[in-house]
């Protein structure tokens, strides 16, 4: 290690700022966030650098720097996008005793600025040594996704709690206590009151925490997105890292389970769309059970969970059994797939509406309005529709639909094996079987990918795959 990483009391001291463009304005914006009174002299100032001085955020001197203007300064920063300048006013600042950054120059500084995760109190600093600013942004940006935001204000409160939180034996029952305020009961209760409903919140969830004698079990229905983790939800993100046990669908990618707290059991339910490998009932009781011995149970459905996801079974056998719930919500596969062709869900002057349909359902191919389906400009989602095709394909001619609507099959939607099918209404059979789909598809009536839209709309039928 060839930086020692310190935090620097600088509340009331001077740190000082030779340059006034973007580069200087950057380090402003870090600095602004401390207590330090900040000098910036530069003999010509970009118009946000005279805003901070008109705010009196800054003391801007308008001139070039002069041996002592860095005197008592805990930190220089010589940040003039000119290296024969910063070279000349960094000799005078090391002259007056100060620290000195030269930024963008490791060779010449004494000390780096790391990069800042910033929930005051809580601070993260992240450095690389110069070594790889873009692997210290990827930290940054994972970090600021983990952290709520709410987090330095409920750390402030949170202190303040430790004593009575000592209630609680030390060990798993402690750190849950704690764990629920900064990411669950803390954040909702900023969110509802601010900071002044807080402490209330804290002494009922001290109760709570008090009152179960054992750990007491809860359920999480989160919605694992269509397949690509980056789609998840920062919150079904949380809800993984902190699971005892997930029951997932045979859906959910592995790349998805990965994320998953190491020490999770994982149980494979089986599920995908109508086929079901694992009875409905036994899944209930799994769920169920789990959280009767105390575990945190996070049943994990791809897509959106009030999608076509069975979820009231799940949540009644939670209710019978007396088993708190919450519901994270996913994006649902139809999202995915609309993003995937470039189009909109519903568009002014062509549909005001969109329909989500079952292919199948509970008696086998579902009966839907296909008089409403048949007419110009609908547009439905139309999921676990593979095996139904040539059913959707019979009902909506019979109806009367324009043989030549768009249809657009949407194969392992968001994930790096998307396949798209353009198609029309009149060759989604045989097109379908030709395709030999092995992953999950979403079917979109009446919408063409963009871009081809022109083409399909003269394109022979016989072409139009
Ligand atoms: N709750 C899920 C849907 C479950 S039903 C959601 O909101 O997406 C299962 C059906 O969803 C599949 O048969 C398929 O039609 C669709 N589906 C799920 N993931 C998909 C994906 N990545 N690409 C295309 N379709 C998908």
């Amino acid at each position: 290690m060839q930086h020692f990483p310190i935090f620097m009391a600088v509340a009331g001291r001077r740190v000082v700022v030779s340059g006034g463009g973007e580069c200087a304005l950057a380090k402003l914006r870090l600095l602004l966030k401390t207590e330090a009174h900040v000098t910036v002299i530069a003999d010509r100032a970009i118009p946000a650098v005279e805003r901070l001085s008109a705010q009196r955020r800054i003391v801007l001197h308008r001139r070039a720097m002069e041996p002592g203007d860095a005197m008592c300064a805990a930190l220089f920063y010589a940040a003039n996008d000119d290296a024969a300048e910063d070279a000349r006013v960094a000799r005078l600042a090391h002259a007056d005793g100060a620290l000195v950054n030269v930024v963008d120059n490791l060779a010449d500084s004494q000390f780096i600025t790391p990069a800042i995760v910033d929930r005051d109190p809580v601070t993260v600093a992240i450095g690389t040594e110069g070594a790889a600013p873009v692997l210290a942004r990827a930290i940054k940006a994972d970090l600021e996704a983990r952290l709520p935001a709410t987090l330095g204000p409920l750390a402030r409160i949170g202190k303040a709690f430790r004593k009575a939180a000592d209630a609680l034996p030390m060990g798993r029952r402690r750190r849950d206590f704690w764990g629920d305020y900064y990411f669950a009961d803390g954040p909702r209760a900023m969110d509802a009151g601010g900071a002044d409903a807080v402490p209330a919140a804290l002494d009922a969830l001290l109760d709570r925490h008090l009152s179960a004698r054992r750990g007491t079990g809860r359920v999480a229905f989160v919605g694992a997105g269509p397949g690509d983790p980056e789609l998840l939800t920062l919150k079904a993100r949380r809800a993984l890292d902190s699971a005892d046990v997930v029951i997932h669908d045979r859906l959910v990618t592995p790349a998805i389970l990965e994320l998953a707290r190491r020490e999770a059991l994982l149980v494979d339910a089986g599920k995908e769309g109508f086929g079901t490998s694992m009875p409905q009932a036994e899944i209930d009781a799994a769920i169920v059970a789990h959280a009767g011995r105390g575990a945190h149970v996070v049943r994990l459905k791809s897509g959106d969970p009030t999608v076509f996801g069975r979820l009231d079974e799940e949540i009644d056998a939670c209710d019978a059994a007396g088993i708190e719930w919450s519901i994270v919500p996913g994006i649902t596969a139809a999202s995915a797939a609309v993003a995937g062709i470039g189009q909109s869900l519903t568009k002014r002057g062509r549909n005001a509406s969109v329909r989500m349909l079952t292919g199948h359902d509970m008696r086998g191919f579902a009966d839907h309005d296909w008089r409403a389906l048949a007419q110009p400009g609908e547009v439905a989602a139309i999921y676990m529709g593979k095996r139904a095709a040539r059913f959707v394909q019979g009902r909506l001619l019979m109806h009367g639909a324009d043989p030549a609507t768009p249809v657009t099959v949407i194969e392992n939607a968001s994930r790096p094996d998307q396949r798209i099918l353009p198609t029309t209404i009149a060759r989604l059979e045989p097109t379908l079987t030709e395709a030999a789909l092995t992953g999950p598809a979403l079917m979109f009536l009446g919408l063409a990918p963009r871009g081809a839209l022109a083409a399909a709309q003269t394109m022979d039928k016989e072409i139009a795959l």
